[in-house]
């Protein structure tokens, strides 16, 4: 017979290792089912605004993150060719005083790694790669590719842009290649030191149709990073990512700022990655199976707040939960879509669009956003 479980989620990403955290915070019984065979500290920054430094305060994670990561007092955007500036969005000691927490950026692996130690031992199950998914009704049968099999009360898909539980509410549908890539590398700060440039701790640099946004990964600044958005017509390479290098790079930002051009000098390795998205979906849940971040709204990374949507999603759906208890979760979801579609889309669009700080611009309504003092619409 197989295992049952309450409540199962699917994918521990930075979404669905959020859900299980707070779930369980919540008294919920909760286990999670993650394909990779183990997390590395893959190469990555992340921005983490205070709209989700406020829900790390929640799981008791914000003085780690605060610790760990490195406090920008201002996004700066750039002309990529002039370097003139566009923009000076305050964050610091600002953000801390007018949106109720820090901005930092970190290194994802890092925070990622925290999350999960914030998960019950034992309930995060790795190496189970869910291969079909059957709403039965009373339950739901969720069977993986290494043959074992569990059902759960529900399944919360937050298995990412190629999402099984997607597949299965909505068809088999690939995501929308975007027609730009990304470029990621992570440079040591040592690296740095040969330039007499200043590098900024949060810039992103501006054309009009690639950019390259570059700050630090860590409180201590020995680790910069820089992600871009450069045109590409076809996604015509095999895999999640390819190997790009500092040719290709100068090429592409070819007549950029020369702080830009020595950050690429200043590389030991860089990827080259794919921007996919989606368009809004028709539904995020149906029947037992209700979906969370990438899974329901993905989209292009240009807001740094992909992640944050997912962390948003996953403390509203245990806010939902709590508030109509376990058997009455098709209420508690209907209330979580009612509560979540109109910010997570409007985040999409907005992102979709690459327009947000580029100009000067109250970012309020991201950053100043408190999940927790939201009254709950319920209709
Ligand atoms: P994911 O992080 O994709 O996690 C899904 C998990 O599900 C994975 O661990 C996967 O292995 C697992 N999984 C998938 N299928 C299965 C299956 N069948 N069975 C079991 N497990 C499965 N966001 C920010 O907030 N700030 C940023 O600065 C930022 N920068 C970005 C830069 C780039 C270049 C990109 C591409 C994205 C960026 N994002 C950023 C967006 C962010 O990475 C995503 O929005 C976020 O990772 C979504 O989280 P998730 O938990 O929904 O999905």
């Amino acid at each position: 017979m197989e295992k049952t479980v309450k409540i199962a989620i699917v994918g521990a990403g930075l979404g669905g290792a959020a859900a299980a955290t707070l779930l369980q915070q919540a008294g919920f019984e909760v286990e999670v089912f993650e394909q990779a065979p183990e997390f590395s500290r893959l190469g990555a920054g992340i921005h983490v605004g205070p709209n989700v430094m406020k829900i790390f305060r929640r799981m008791g994670l914000e003085k780690a993150l605060d610790d760990m990561g490195s406090h920008p007092d201002f996004w700066f955007s750039r002309d990529g060719e002039t370097g003139d500036y566009l923009s000076r969005i305050p964050l610091g000691e600002f953000a801390k005083k007018e949106y109720g927490a820090s901005y930092i950026t970190v290194h994802r692996g890092d925070m990622h790694a925290l999350q999960i130690d914030s998960i019950k031992p034992g309930t995060v199950h790795f190496g189970k790669r869910l291969q079909n998914l059957v709403d039965r009704g009373d339950d739901v049968l969720l069977e993986f590719a290494d043959g074992t099999s569990v059902t759960a009360d529900i399944v919360i898909g937050a298995d990412g842009i190629h999402s099984k539980i997607r597949e299965t509410l909505l068809g088999v549908e690939d995501p929308i290649y975007s027609g730009w890539v990304a470029h990621r590398a992570l440079i040591r700060g040592e690296n740095l030191a040969r330039f007499a440039d200043e590098f900024e701790d949060c810039v992103k640099w501006w054309t009009d149709d690639r950019h390259m946004m570059v700050y630090y990964t860590t409180g201590k600044r020995d680790e910069y990073y820089f992600v871009t958005g450069v045109p590409h017509p076809a996604w015509d390479f095999q895999g999640a990512y390819v190997d790009s290098s500092q040719e290709e790079m100068l090429a592409a930002f070819e007549g950029y700022h020369s702080t830009v051009q020595n950050l690429i000098k200043s590389t030991e390795s860089i990827t080259k990655w794919p921007l996919r998205n989606r368009n809004p979906l028709p539904l995020w849940s149906r029947g037992r199976l209700v979906m969370l971040g990438d899974a329901c709204h993905p989209m292009k990374p240009h807001m740094a707040q992909g992640a944050c949507m997912a962390i948003e999603d996953a403390a509203m759906l245990t806010r939902c939960l709590q508030e109509t208890g376990l058997s009455d979760f098709r209420t508690a979801f209907d209330l979580y879509e009612l509560n979540r579609k109109e910010r997570a889309t409007r985040v999409q669009s907005v992102s979709n669009a690459n327009t947000f700080l580029r100009t000067q611009e109250d970012p309020a309504w991201v950053y100043g956003y408190d999940l927790y003092g939201q009254d709950l619409k319920s209709s």
